[in-house]
This record gives structure tokens, C-alpha cells and sequence, in this order.
């Protein structure tokens, strides 16, 4: 439970659990209620990040962005926390150094663990486009299938990855491969009625 320190409206400072503030009289009860909705949230957020819930997370932690009294240093780390559980290796990058020095050090190994799976996603796309390109569909098809299990965030590893199960005919994989790329918003054109040209699976 967060505990307001100090008076919101005068900054006296506050012993905990006092009911109004000895300087100004204010009754504090509204905001120790907003503390607490506040620290849910925070909590909620951090619950929903952990159990892959992703947008979830994201519609609080916007929410959370818009109240006045949280801390800077907890919402940019769960801020980060939700861009590394997104695999948005940038926007992590950019919200570590406002995240508080103590949590930094976890929270850039986290992220240079994620740089090295993209690395390594990276390596096996390249693999997969020779295997792809020598007609080895079926090497290429598992390439990217351990691929995507390293790194998913970015679209052009699926499409790659549906092109070759397409090629093999994993129509179970290429099903789940549109709804990789419907996840990420990034479905090209060309496969917007793809569905319907496929057998049933
Ligand atoms: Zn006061």
C-alpha cells in the first residue's frame, strides 16, 4: 500500500495513516483512496506484465502515465518491463536510463539477453532465405520456426516463415503465422483473404 509522505496541497510532512494534515487541516482521506487506486494499478500492471497479458498491461499503464502523483522512476520501469516483454528493443533501451539505478542493472541484462536472441533470430533468418532460396523448404520451414521462437516482434521474420510453410504445405503454421502478423499489425495486402484460398485445417 503506497502511503502519502507528504500533505498534496501544502507538502507538510506527513506521519503514516494521519486522517488530515496538521498544517492546512486538509482532510486526507480522497487522496490516501487515490494512493491506493494508484498502487493497485501498479501492482496490477507489474501482475499483468508477468502473465504475457500484454495489452492489457499497456491500457493501465497509459492510464497510470495520465495520474499526476506516480512515481517517474516506477512507471518508466513498468514501462521498459512491458517494451521488453513486447521485444521493442529500442523503446526499452530508451526508457532505461529514467528507470531508478537500482533496478537498472536487472533490467539491462534483460535487455542485452533480448539483443542477443535477436542477433540469433537475425542469423537464422539469413539461414533460412539461403535454404529458401536453394529450394530446401523444409530446412528453411524449421529455420524459421526456431527463428520465431528466439524473436517474434518482427513482421518480416513471419513473412518469411509463412512463405516457406506455405511451401511445404504446414497449413496448421500458416494459419498461426497470419495470426502472428495480425498480433503485430503488420498483415501485408497481398495475404488479407489468404484464409480462403487455404484447405481447411
Ligand atoms: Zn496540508
Amino acid at each position: 500500500m503506497l502511503v502519502l509522505d507528504a500533505c498534496p496541497l501544502c507538502r507538510t510532512t506527513l506521519k503514516e495513516g494521519a486522517g488530515s494534515c496538521p498544517g492546512c487541516g486538509a482532510d486526507l482521506a480522497p487522496w490516501s483512496n487515490i494512493a491506493a487506486i494508484t498502487a493497485s494499478y501498479i501492482g496490477n500492471a507489474r501482475e499483468l506484465i508477468t502473465e504475457g497479458e500484454l495489452e492489457k498491461a499497456e491500457a493501465i499503464i497509459s492510464r497510470l502515465s495520465q495520474l499526476s502523483d506516480v512515481d517517474p522512476q516506477v512507471l518508466a520501469s513498468l514501462q521498459c518491463k512491458l517494451a521488453l516483454a513486447c521485444q521493442d528493443i529500442g523503446r526499452a533501451r530508451e526508457l532505461l536510463s529514467r528507470v531508478s539505478p537500482a533496478e537498472q542493472p536487472v533490467l539491462t541484462e534483460q535487455l542485452a539477453e533480448l539483443g542477443q536472441r535477436e542477433m540469433l533470430a537475425r542469423e537464422l533468418y539469413n539461414q533460412a532465405l539461403t535454404s529458401a532460396r536453394r529450394g530446401e523448404y523444409v530446412r528453411g520451414a524449421r529455420q524459421m520456426e526456431i527463428c520465431v521462437r528466439h524473436f517474434s516482434a518482427d513482421p518480416a521474420l513471419w513473412e518469411l516463415k509463412l512463405k516457406l510453410d506455405l511451401k511445404c504445405a504446414y497449413y496448421v503454421r500458416v494459419y498461426a503465422d497470419l495470426r502472428a502478423l495480425d498480433k503485430l499489425n503488420a498483415r501485408p495486402a497481398a495475404w488479407l483473404n489468404l484464409e480462403s484460398m487455404l484447405p481447411p485445417v
